[in-house]
């Protein structure tokens, strides 16, 4: 059978948009392109389409369908919940908790907190990128009102303790946030047995559109009052102005539905092919670390890092096997990752470390094929550094 070539692992950046996904927008897309705002047909048609998707967001996190949110992505539902918390009830100080590996669409909006005068404390976290239950405990304080922890990250895949931290903020009386962008359709979420009063997730991290994502906002038990960040028409219940992008809540929605039909059976599929990436990639290079955790992992994410080896040179040299450096290029200087920094990696293996994410659509014999590019690609890197060693 031959084989596509690029091979695509970088499914933790984005997915590819799954077929019956498309298929669910087109009309959207084509004739049925109204306003879901008006009340003729047009309208009529896109309202019920918003409202079905809907639906089928809340029942993937075993939510209502009125506690949905609809926004642009992860980054927008992250900000509206931070900000959105943060300005709500005429609040203007207190006291919020995150950790040091969140993504840049939590750190960012948190700073910008901080420089507005509330106070952040973010936690450290521990050689698998984990925060204990007990952590967040001992940093509650009595002006603590947030609690912003990621269900899954999205550099080394570790699944953070939701649940339990749940449970400690709901005792305290404390709303814990949590960015879900990467844990979504890979593991089991149901917003009351983790007990979380936000959460945050996107359409194309889970083989759905760019440009659609939600919030779930917690309507009772308590209920979770936020100020909007965007004003216009008061849609969405007056959170989220601006006219619904209907084709990519339409694709949102089948995404959903496609994944919580099928998210189990897929999680073990991914585990079976990450395993077999990551003991083939160690049978060839022997020395190659594993960064991030043996168990409480996503199943679609490896992390790597292959001593003495440059990953923009690796990435280069891989330009048939779509993956990513685990290093941010911050206003053009290239900055070891502020994720593996926190597991302790020095920077010279942080520099060195290569990014897996798996997906829907691979294969077991692109696995192999990636496995034995990998490979190839250290061991020519390797005798380029070492002149006169064999095998270059
Ligand atoms: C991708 C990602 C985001 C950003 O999502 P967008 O929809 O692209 O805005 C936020 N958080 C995490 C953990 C992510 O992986």
């Amino acid at each position: 059978m031959a084989m596509k070539t690029p091979i695509y692992l970088d499914n933790h950046a984005t997915t590819a948009l799954d077929p019956r996904v498309l298929e669910a927008m087109m009309p959207f897309l084509t004739a049925q392109f109204g306003n879901a705002a008006s009340n003729h047909s047009f309208g009529v048609a896109a309202r019920e389409a918003v409202e079905s998707a809907r639906e089928q967001v809340a029942a993937l996190i075993s939510a209502d369908a009125s506690e949905i949110v609809f926004t642009s992505g992860a980054t927008e539902s992250n900000n509206l919940a931070l900000k959105g918390l943060a300005h709500a009830e005429g609040r203007t100080a207190g006291h919020i908790i995150s950790s040091v590996t969140e993504h840049r669409a939590v750190l960012d909006p948190l700073a910008v907190l901080q420089r507005q005068g509330f106070d952040v404390t973010l936690l450290p976290v521990d050689s698998a990128g984990l925060i204990s239950p007990e952590q967040v405990s001992e940093a509650i304080r009595a002006d603590t009102f947030l609690v912003s922890v990621m269900a899954a990250n999205n550099e080394i895949g570790t699944l953070q303790p939701i649940s339990e931290i749940g449970a400690i903020c709901r005792q305290r009386g404390i709303v814990l946030h949590t960015d879900a962008a990467q844990a979504a359709g890979k593991v089991s979420l149901d917003v009351d047995a983790l007990d979380v009063g936000l959460l945050s997730f996107t359409a194309h991290k889970i083989h759905g559109p760019r440009g659609a994502g939600a919030l779930y906002v917690r309507r009772r038990n308590p209920r979770v009052r936020l100020m909007p960040q965007i004003d216009g028409g008061g849609h969405e219940g007056g959170l989220r102005s601006g006219t619904l992008n209907v084709p990519a809540i339409v694709g949102l929605g089948a995404a959903c539905a496609i994944a919580r039909e099928g998210w189990a059976a897929e999680a073990e599929q991914l585990v079976m092919l990450r395993d077999r990436l990551r003991s083939r990639i160690q049978q060839g290079v022997v020395d190659a670390r594993v960064n991030g955790p043996s168990d409480c992992r996503l199943p679609n994410n490896l992390n790597m890092s292959f001593p003495g080896i440059e990953g923009e040179a690796l990435l280069i040299g891989l330009h048939d096997v779509a993956v990513s450096s685990s290093s941010a290029c911050t206003s053009g200087l290239r900055e070891p990752s502020h994720v593996l920094k926190a597991l302790g990696l020095p920077d010279e293996l942080a520099y060195s470390t290569l990014r897996f994410g798996l997906g829907r659509f691979n294969t077991a014999d692109e696995i192999d094929w990636a496995a034995d590019r990998v490979i190839e690609t250290v061991q020519s890197l390797r005798a380029l550094a070492t002149p006169g060693s064999p095998g270059g």
